[in-house]
């Protein structure tokens, strides 16, 4: 079976966004692929982080995994700090990673540019750990947002490099961004990615949002003068309500303007409310019981970590050989 490879950052509640862009895909794919689904709490210290929230979304994460459909049974679920391959692996390619094209990454000129005099080290090397996440599990396919995909062309980047270099030791994977969901936007700044670390919660949906709550977002979300229901780039707000709402009920965005002509905004929207509310609430309610679970949910993190430790550990071996280090 080929090999899948994917994470999210406990680096703020989940949004709409990482649940179309991510997670969504994810449980499609899981029946045909071995995968691997992480929560990257060492990429989540890129930025600060309080430590009780991180504890708290680390264990949220991995339980709106399995609510949105992910089988524990079936795939590894781990988190990324149990397996410290993924450190080791992220020092040794470092080194074959070029300062040039660290500086390139715009996501880290958007997130420092943020963050002003506190850039950590960290957030530089970010794509790095990123790269060594990928290559230790032989990965196939990364399943990301469009927002990851100047990072996966750099972890390929390495991996060819330090194929070539040594022999082959890498699979160089390929990334699988879904269509319709590739980059949901804010609600209200709709030329900006939609993200779990902005400051107006107005502008992202939740995956934990009360439905009150989801309603009101999205009957604020900022559209146009237009009038009219479009996929056009030209109407960037409606574009991505159409997205959101494709993304979810499968529906073409041709078949949502046809369903919507002559129709006003308020409508469309409350449809979309709609929509996002009825895939979430039956995630809502299974996170809330599974977040009492503790036992289980402790158990299916250290059963991911052995399955995973035992994988990343024989890709690390590897790499130390080939790089020349004495076996331990
Ligand atoms: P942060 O602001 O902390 O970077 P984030 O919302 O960008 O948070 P990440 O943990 O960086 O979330 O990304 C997790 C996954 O979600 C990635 O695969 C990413 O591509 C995807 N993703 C994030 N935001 C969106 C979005 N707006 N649309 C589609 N996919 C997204
Ligand atoms: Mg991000």
């Amino acid at each position: 079976k080929k090999v899948i490879f994917s994470g999210i950052k406990p680096s703020g509640d989940l949004t709409l966004g990482n649940y179309l862009g991510a997670i969504k895909n994810w449980v499609k794919l899981q029946d045909n692929y071995d995968s691997y689904f992480c929560v990257v709490d060492l990429h989540a210290i890129t930025v600060k982080q309080e430590p009780a929230l991180l504890r708290k979304r680390t264990i949220e994460i991995l339980a709106l995994y399995i609510a949105s459909g992910i089988d524990p049974e079936k795939n590894t679920l781990f988190i990324q700090s149990h397996v410290p391959a993924h450190s080791e692996a992220a020092w040794l390619l470092n080194c074959y990673t070029y300062m040039g094209e660290l500086g390139r990454m715009t996501q880290f000129k958007d997130k420092s540019q943020k963050l002003g005099e506190s850039i950590s080290a960290g957030l530089f090397n970010y794509p790095v750990l990123m790269a060594a996440d990928i290559l230790l599990y032989n990965t196939d396919l990364v399943p990301v947002g469009k927002d990851q995909k100047q990072h996966l062309e750099l972890a390929r980047d390495i991996a060819e490099r330090f194929n070539n270099l040594y022999s082959p030791t890498f699979k160089v994977p390929e990334a699988y961004i879904p269509e319709r969901a590739a980059k949901i936007m804010d609600l209200q700044d709709p030329t900006r990615k939609m993200s779990k670390s902005e400051d107006n919660p107005n502008g992202y949906i939740l995956l934990m949002d009360t439905p009150e709550v989801i309603k009101k977002k999205i009957s604020r979300a900022v559209t146009d003068t237009v009038g009219v229901v479009r996929y056009s780039e030209e109407q960037p707000g409606i574009m991505n309500l159409i997205n959101i709402m494709s993304a979810i009920t499968g529906l073409t965005p041709e078949e949502i303007e046809r369903k919507y002509t002559g129709c006003g905004y308020a409508q469309f929207k409350s449809d979309v409310a709609d929509a996002i509310v009825n895939e979430l609430s039956p995630i809502q309610g299974k996170v809330k019981k599974l977040i009492n679970d503790k036992t289980y949910l402790e158990d299916v993190y250290k059963k991911g970590a052995e399955k995973a430790n035992y994988v990343a550990n024989k890709m690390l071996r590897k790499i130390q050989k080939k790089i020349g280090f004495i076996p331990r």
